[in-house]
């Protein structure tokens, strides 16, 4: 299982899903893109193979950025609604997630009474989340950084916001991922080698950090909302 993102100048379907191809090889049962352009975020999600997958996906919805996903389920079986993108009620937000939410029965009960859930997924809670406190007021970030705050459990999240073209919110907790840096792109991956074919200048992402990744900068925040700095390393390995 893997998440990948992009943001930059190019078409985002191919890169999300060749980055996904090479994730294969951690293991999953199904697999999911979202894109986003004016027309808003584009989802589209398989059970099975990226082969069926990548059948799927329409050639002509063009997007300078996105996120996939590969998923090993947890919570849920393995079937095209329970695989990843999830979106919230509204559909203003996109989530692919890595990992498990230990209390998402909780923060359900908590905060979530009156939401009908799509999916089965510990997943889907994240997302609902991150609007329920939007609705209560709080920018996007701040709402992001409350959710995490919430969770407990494993994770490695990329959230698009369709109000938003501009920037991919990530985050980990005991979940592996990565930023990778371009000229006039950045990457998101669980692997180095989902993205060596674009970059090799890798920022790592520490426990209960968020990184607001857009084309041209990347901002790490820890949860409090304090700035971190981190230099990039680069991945010596054969792509
Ligand atoms: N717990 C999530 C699910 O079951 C994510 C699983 C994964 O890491 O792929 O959908």
């Amino acid at each position: 299982c893997g998440i990948v993102g992009y943001i930059g100048t190019n078409d985002a379907k191919e890169i999300l899903l060749q980055g996904l191809e090479k994730l294969e090889y951690r293991g999953y049962d199904s697999a999911g893109i979202a894109v986003l352009n004016d027309n808003g975020v584009t989802v589209f999600k398989e059970k099975g193979r990226i082969a069926t997958l990548r059948e799927n996906v329409n050639e002509d919805v063009e997007a300078t950025i996105g996120i996939g996903h590969t998923r090993w389920a947890t919570h849920g079986e393995p079937s095209k609604l329970n695989a990843h993108p999830h979106q919230d009620e509204t559909e203003r937000f996109t989530i692919v997630h890595n990992g498990v939410i230990e209390n998402y029965e909780q923060l359900k009960k908590q905060y979530l009474q009156g939401v009908t859930l799509k999916s089965e997924t510990d997943t889907e809670v994240i997302v609902q989340l991150i609007t329920a406190f939007v609705n209560e007021g709080l920018n996007v970030e701040e709402a992001f950084r409350k959710t995490l705050s919430e969770l407990h459990g494993s994770y490695a999240i990329a959230l698009l916001d369709k109000e938003d073209s501009e920037v991919i919110f990530v985050a980990k907790n005991k979940s592996p991922l990565l930023v990778g840096l371009g000229k006039n792109f950045n990457v998101v991956a669980s692997d180095a080698m989902a993205m060596l074919k674009v970059t090799d200048q890798f920022i790592e992402l520490m426990d209960k950090e968020i990184v607001i990744v857009s084309k041209n900068a990347v901002e790490l925040k820890n949860l409090d909302g304090e700035n971190v700095e981190r230099k990039p390393f680069t991945a010596e390995i054969d792509a």
